[in-house]
Order: structure tokens, then sequence, then C-alpha cells
């Protein structure tokens, strides 16, 4: 493919870019060919940008079902030869971790790259994980950029580390850089790139069996002491000195901005030793700074991970540098670093007095958009499970936006732990107690991995009332495909996989799909399945508030009719849509601005008085 000068992208030119974009962007500049994600926020924007972008220079792009399979497709395409990456959220790594390890062994084709976001501080996640432990577990080499800039640039440097040592290489991000927004200056989008590699030549690496584990693992071992000396990649780690001192302070990632603000918010002396590459911690410039510097702080986010491995450094050394950071209380070890965190930790190091940290004020709760059919969902499934008097039940939710039912007022939601464990977890505490358990789960986690959680709870004779929430997206991260959709992907089309078939294939017997802007019909059809025995599937169909947003926003709007409202307030507290609220004077109104037209609180379970009516 002859790439025209449009294509090529305009090089030179500085482009507000976030990180995010910043690496898809590094990605078409350095021949990548192809790439597959589940999206995860803080990482999605790499895939949303490919999408639109990728067919620049050629790159074939995928939404897979789960981040494992997403790993193995580009696995795949690198055996083949081709320039590879895999976009993922740190809890998606969880996922794919089962091949990433064993790749790591086994070497790849064309170079490999494995971007995996983290979250501290739990914007949008679960935990608080700190994803380069899996780069020591894999013994992976690890990238880090801290800019956009170098969240572009760096791309490089992983393909050629990949290539050289054929492995694939861990590019890490966190929430702060992946959303950060700076200038970029581009470079000229480049042709995918095809190696030559033949797996048929490789099939003494890339069949794992024990005997060629053993000697890969030690090839392996070889390969990460040999990087941790490689001069060719040198430039990802600098030392900038500010001052004249011998004090320091090592880094990476996004907590290096925050020390160059502390740093000169600070005015003080001091040395910085910035890691790009921080598996394996490269060798001479590490051995540098511990001998030019006397007492060295080590910012970091979430675990000590570099301090550890500086502290061990410092000892075979035997260099008296005395290292200070999170094992000895310097830095927290809690949540994203932030100006304060980090002059408090120099000012520990300094000996002078620390800074009081005001407890930020809690972010305020999310709530269900106007217009979501989960709102409708879940009042319905509250009153009918009041109405059955099955109040009590132990309610099992999953991962995405219908999670945000644990809020009041509707409650439906006492575990969550990860995709698809909404239906085994539930499914085990309906073995152990008997009872029946109700678990929600969405369409797009359903098909992650709610598919062997379902057929397994058919299997094992759990007593379950399942909702799939199906609103024909991957909403929470920015209204991605799922399979159930019809597609065009690199151009073929694809006639979307049946929900009701896969659920059909599990073992279900008692199916029924409802329409969740419908509260009679999925009222009547709660009720009647939760007297069923075994797995009972109800599919609560309603399409995203956020599709098609401009053509609902053109929708009729509703009004509430001052003198048939009662004031009972059951649509603002019970329902709870955003858009219905209360005055000084007590009258309750909709705010036009808000409304999306649904029409869920003129039904007459959410307003008794018939008080909702369409703006005439
Ligand atoms: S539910 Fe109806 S009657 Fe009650 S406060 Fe809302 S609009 Fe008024
Ligand atoms: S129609 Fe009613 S429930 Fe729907 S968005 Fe408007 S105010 Fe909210």
């Amino acid at each position: 493919m002859i790439l025209s000068e449009e294509q090529k992208g305009e090089k030179g030119k500085k482009v507000l870019m976030l990180g995010n974009e910043a690496i898809a962007r590094g990605l078409l500049e350095n021949g990548n060919a192809f790439s597959a994600t589940y999206p995860g926020t803080p990482s999605s924007e790499v895939g949303n940008m490919l999408e639109r972008e990728g067919k620049k220079n050629g790159t074939y792009f995928q939404y897979s079902i789960n981040e494992k399979v997403a790993y193995e497709i580009a696995y795949g395409a690198s055996l083949s030869g081709l320039r590879s990456s895999v976009f993922m959220k740190h809890v998606g790594l969880n996922v794919a971790s089962d091949p990433f390890v064993t790749s790591v062994y086994t070497g790849i084709g064309g170079g490999m790259i494995v971007m995996v976001a983290d979250d501290p501080s739990m914007f949008s996640s679960q935990n608080e994980q700190d994803s380069r432990r899996y780069a020591d577990l894999a013994h992976a080499p690890m990238i880090e950029p801290s800019t956009p800039q170098e969240c572009k640039d760096f791309v490089r440097y992983a393909f050629e580390v990949s290539e050289k040592y054929s492995v694939p290489v861990l590019y890490r991000t966190s929430t702060r850089v992946s959303h950060m927004r700076a200038s970029v200056e581009l470079g000229e989008i480049r042709n995918a790139v095809r190696v030559h590699n033949d797996v048929k030549e490789m099939r003494g690496n890339t069949t794992s069996l024990p005997s060629n584990a053993r000697r890969l693992k030690s090839e392996l071992l070889h390969k990460m002491s040999s990087l941790g000396v490689d001069q060719d990649f040198s430039s990802l780690n600098r030392i900038e000195k500010y001052g004249n001192t011998r004090t320091g302070i090592i880094t990476s990632g996004s907590s290096y901005n925050q020390v160059v603000d502390a740093v000169f918010s600070m005015g003080i002396d001091m040395n910085v030793l910035k890691l790009g590459l921080t598996n394996p911690i490269p060798q001479e410039i590490t051995e540098k700074f511990l001998k030019e510097n006397d007492q060295i702080l080590v910012v970091e986010e979430l675990d000590p991970y570099l301090e550890t491995k500086i502290r061990a450094y410092r000892d075979i050394l035997g260099n008296g540098a005395v290292i200070h950071g999170k094992l000895d209380r310097h830095m927290p070890w809690l949540y994203e670093m932030n100006p304060h965190t980090v002059r408090n930790g120099i000012r520990m190091m300094l000996g002078q007095e620390v800074e009081k940290i005001s407890t930020p004020k809690p972010a305020s709760r999310p709530d269900f958009c106007p217009g979501c059919p989960h709102r409708s969902s879940f009042y319905t499934i509250k009153r009918a499970l009041k109405l059955a008097g099955k109040s009590n039940m132990v309610l099992a939710s999953d991962i995405g936006c219908y999670s945000l039912s644990y809020y009041e007022p509707y409650s439906t939601a006492d575990i969550m732990l990860d995709m698809g464990a909404s239906i085994s977890v539930g499914s085990g505490i309906s073995i152990a107690t008997g009872e029946k358990v109700a678990a929600f789960i969405g369409d797009s986690t359903f098909y992650h991995s709610g598919i062997t959680a379902l057929t397994n709870a058919v299997r094992s004779g759990a007593n379950m009332l399942v909702f799939i929430l199906d609103n024909s997206t991957t909403a929470m991260t920015g209204q991605e495909p799922t399979p159930e959709n019809d597609a065009v992907v690199n151009g073929m089309e694809f006639k979307g996989i049946s929900l009701e078939n896969i659920i059909r294939a599990c073992g279900v017997e008692n199916l029924t799909i409802a329409n969740s802007f419908n509260q009679k019909e999925l009222m009547k059809t709660v009720m009647s399945s939760l007297k069923n025995d075994g797995v009972s599937v109800i599919v609560s169909k309603g399409e995203c508030a956020l599709i098609d947003r401009k053509e609902k926003a053109a929708r009729e709007k509703y009004m509430v009719v001052t003198e048939k409202c009662s004031v009972c307030r059951n649509c603002i507290d019970n329902f709870h849509c955003p858009a219905i609220q209360q005055d000084s004077e007590g009258h309750i109104f909709i705010d036009p601005v808000q409304c999306d037209g649904c029409g869920m609180c003129s039904d007459i379970y959410v307003c008794p008085f018939k008080a909702i009516e369409v703006v005439q």
C-alpha cells in the first residue's frame, strides 16, 4: 500500500491529543498492522481512535469478545509477522494474564505491544491494582510514558525492544497519562509492517510443553539481563539536574509530572532520574544516579515497585545512598499522587515540616442518565421483589453501568466482583444456601464472561433468576459494539449473534425477552419467573439513552401538570430520574434540557396520579 501525503499525516504539525490518542497515533507512525481490544476505561480511547483512523496505514482492528481473546488474536497476528497491539484496563490484564505470561516465554514474530492502563484512585474501577507487578511476574519488558508526546514516541522503542528480544512488551500507563491532553508533534504515518516469520519454524518455541518451557525460561531470563544493559534503548531514561545537590528522586510514568511540579513549586535543588524502561531497571544510569546522590526519594503510584528494586540494587552495589519511599512511609501507598503528597515526601526526606493535607470532598454519587433503560428495569424489579415478598433475596450485580443500581433508591446490588461473576458468585450462594438468587449482567459483560458462568450455573442445579440487561452496546466505555450488533469490521459485514440462541444453548429452558420500557410487561415477567425452579433468564431489552442521542434529544418532552400533581414525590424518591425536580415552592417540575423523552415517568406505575404528560 502506498500512502498518500494526507494518509501520512501532517508531519511536524502539533496537535492537542489525549495520551491514549497519542498511543494510537504512535502505532500508526510505527507500522502497527493488527490491533484488538476489549474496551475498558481508562484505555478505551486507543481502540476508539484506531477504529476510526487505522485504515490510514492498513491496520486491522477489532473489538474482541474479551481481553483474553483480544490478546490471543493479536499474538496470532504477531506470530504471522505483523506488528500487533492489544489494549486493556488493568483488570483486563487479569483476564489476559494466562496467554500473556506464557507468550513471553514462546516469543513473537512481528513486534507486539500490550498496552495496559491502571486506575489509581479507582475513578472507574473495582480495584487499584498495580499492573507493573505483571512485568515482574512474567519477566516481560515494560515501558512507561509520562506525557502524550512520550505516549506516541515510546511506541517506536516498544516495537524495537519487542522485535530485538522476541517478547511482547508491556506498555503501561495510568489514568492521568492516558487522559492527559497536551500538544504532540506528529511524525509520518507508516505502512503496516509485516516481517518474515514462519510459525511452523517456531514450533519448538510456540508449543509450550514442559520440555520446551524449561529451555525458554532460561532464555527469557538471559534476554532480560541483556536488555538491562542495552544502550540501544538508553534514550528511554534520563537524569535531569535542577541546581547543585546530592539529593535525588527516582520516578516514572505520571508521577514524573508531579515530581517536576513539586520541585519547581518548592524552588529546591534536586536531581531527578526519570525512567521510561521500568522492567528491567536500566543498569548503567541507575548505578550512576545511586553513586551521585546521598539520599534518594522514590516517587511512584500504587505499590513500592521501583523502590523495592532500587533498594535491592543499592544493596548489591554496596552504595550508601539512603533510599526513601513507601516502605519507610515517606510516600502514601494509596491513590494517585498529587502535588501535596509529593511535596510532603520531599519535605520528609529533607527533614522539613510537612504540610497538612485536607481530605478531599467525597465525589457526588453517579446516577443513571435520564432515559436510561436500567432505571426502568431496576424500579420495576424492586417493586416486583417487594410484591412477591422477596425483598431479602441476594442480588448479585456485575461490571457495567447497571452496577449503579447499588445506590438508593434502587439498592439492587449486594455483590459486584468482576466480569461475569454475578452469575457464578450468585450460583455459589444459591447452592450453598438453597435459596433463589438474582443476578444482573449487561449484554456486553454476558458475552465477555457470562456464557461460561451461565452454562455452569445450569449444570450446577443453581436456583437463580438471571437478568440480562441488554442496552445493545458497551455503554460505559464509549458505546463500543457487542457481538449482538450487526457490524462491518474491516470491510466485512457480519450479522449480530443472537443472544437468545446463546442463552438457550447454555441449557436455559425458562427464557423471556421483555421490554425495559414496558413496566407492566416486565413486572408480569418477573413475578412469573420468580416461581420457577432452576435457572430462569429474563432479557430486559431497552436501548441505551446515549445511542442516537440527537434523535432522542428531538423527541417530545414531558411535563408535570401542577393541578394534577399530589406532590407524593414517587417520581423523585423512588424512580429518581435526574430531570424531575422540586422547586423552592414545592412544585414538581421536569427540566426540559435533561428530559430525553423516554416517557417512563408518565407510566401509572411511576405517577399514580397521571400528572405527567407530553408537552403540547
Ligand atoms: S409521581 Fe406524579 S403526583 Fe407524585 S410527585 Fe411525581 S408528578 Fe407529582
Ligand atoms: S420522560 Fe420522564 S423519565 Fe424520561 S427522561 Fe424525561 S423526565 Fe426522565
